[in-house]
């Protein structure tokens, strides 16, 4: 319908970027992930694309000017409104990035020290609400979770106004739930009366997914929201409403595609070893890689790759370097920790595209890092979001520099029911 996207995302980092994508095609929308800020056209007519940097935790000048490149490009592409995405526990480090990075769109987007946006990351289905200004992470204050104590951006603050203010120039204020419960008028109301009290960056109170549909309409039309994924399902009805985006469409059909299905799996989560399990359990053939013979100089990939060739005809294969934790220990304790995760993570990545040349159109992919080097082999840049396999982790199609498109499945850590592997590719070849 639309020739141009109507949404632009910038998000923080890749899963939240898929995450924020898959959420925006259950409410309706097309849309297209990028690696980076792209250098080509967009791959297929969409009404959002959500833009995956890697800068949650970068120092904030360069945070700043990857976002500001993200910005201009979406820009380039006629998009008509902007979505900062961050992380919906507020990951951030002391120095930012989400302050420094929200007050570079306003200044850009508004000019220096104008305009308004709004900073919410709850996220209600995944348990992340907002009250007072608070955010909660199940039933803890956020500064009483494991969010505590993470390695890179430890949150020990809960007050989320505070925390923000002291990342930013702009004045940061408050929506409370009992403006938020009184709906879009009243909330558009409290933005007018902050604006005139010099604020340029409202925290909003949410707790529930009826209370995100609610705050849906008093965003229409603002430059820059700045959010974790959940807001994302209150903006489609504002397109709606305006005749701009179909209501009811089925924004997940994805370009079709023929071939045979793998998994490579490099994700050591005791989810994933169950995966394993599951799918050797149920007579799928599987192929370990050993990083010790990896170590020695041992043509694994080459090994694994002529295994697969002739079973892929006949069904799914599994190539995993999945191990239980002690498995894990003894090989980092001989190879060294970042050594054996990246000589693994190349052997996978290799393997992964030796597997699409050879006619794998359905790829599953376990593991974050794993995802991230796999994606790098096969030269993608941008995958279209289609329909959601388990919470969080969809079916996305992607055109590789291989000259063919494929399917592709990005599962990481403790992502997906025991089920996964053999969900994903049932009825293959
Ligand atoms: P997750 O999403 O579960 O954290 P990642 O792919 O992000 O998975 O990280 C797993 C890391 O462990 C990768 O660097 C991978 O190369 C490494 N790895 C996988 N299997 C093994 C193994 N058997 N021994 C040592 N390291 C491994």
């Amino acid at each position: 319908m639309s020739r141009t996207p109507l949404l632009g995302c910038i998000a923080d980092d890749f899963t939240g970027a898929t995450d924020l994508a898959n959420n925006l095609v259950r409410a309706g929308m097309r849309t297209v992930q990028t690696i980076g800020v792209p250098t080509e056209p967009l791959s297929a007519q969409v009404d959002a694309v959500v833009v995956a940097l890697k800068s949650r935790t970068i120092a904030p000048h360069d945070a700043v000017a990857q976002s500001l490149h993200a910005l201009q490009w979406l820009q380039t592409q006629g998009v008509g409104q902007i979505y900062f995405k961050y992380c919906s526990t507020f990951d951030s480090t002391a120095e930012g990035n989400i302050g420094p990075v929200t007050e570079a769109l306003l200044d850009a987007l508004h000019g220096p020290g104008q305009g308004f946006t709004i900073a919410c990351p709850a996220f209600p289905d995944n348990g992340r609400t907002v009250f007072k200004g608070h955010l909660f992470v199940g039933d803890e204050l956020l500064q009483d979770s494991g969010m505590r104590n993470h390695p890179l951006t430890p949150m020990a603050d809960s007050n989320l106004v505070r925390v923000l203010q002291a990342q930013t120039r702009r004045k940061v204020g408050l929506v409370p739930y009992t403006v938020i419960a009184q709906g879009a008028q009243a909330v558009r109301e409290r933005f007018a009366h902050l604006q005139a009290q010099g604020v340029s960056i409202a925290v909003l109170d949410a707790i529930s997914n009826s209370d995100l549909l609610q705050i849906g309409p008093a965003l229409e039309g603002m430059q820059l929201v700045t959010a974790g994924s959940g807001i994302a399902i209150g903006l489609p009805g504002n397109w709606q409403r305006s005749g701009q985006l179909p209501a009811q469409q089925v924004a997940d059909v994805l370009p079709a595609v023929q071939g045979g299905a793998a998994v490579v799996s490099g994700s050591c989560s005791g989810a994933t070893n169950g995966q394993v399990r599951a799918f050797q359990e149920a007579g799928h053939p599987s192929y370990a890689i050993d990083p010790m013979a990896l170590a020695a100089g041992r043509d694994v990939v080459g090994d694994a790759l002529r295994w697969a060739e002739p079973l892929l005809r006949q069904g799914p294969v599994l190539i995993y370097a999945t191990a239980e934790p002690d498995a894990v220990k003894a090989v980092q304790a001989q190879l060294g920790v970042a050594k054996a995760g990246e000589m693994v993570e190349v052997a996978l990545a290799t393997i992964a595209r030796g597997l699409v040349e050879r006619g794998v159109r359905r790829l599953v992919v376990a593991g974050g890092e794993t995802s991230g080097a796999v994606v790098q082999a096969l030269g993608v840049r941008q995958m279209q979001i289609g329909p959601q396999i388990d919470p969080g982790v969809p079916w996305t199609w992607a055109p590789t520099d291989l000259g063919v498109d494929i399917y592709l499945a990005l599962k990481s850590g403790n992502f997906g029911s025991p089920q996964f592997f053999l969900d994903t590719t049932r009825g293959s070849a």
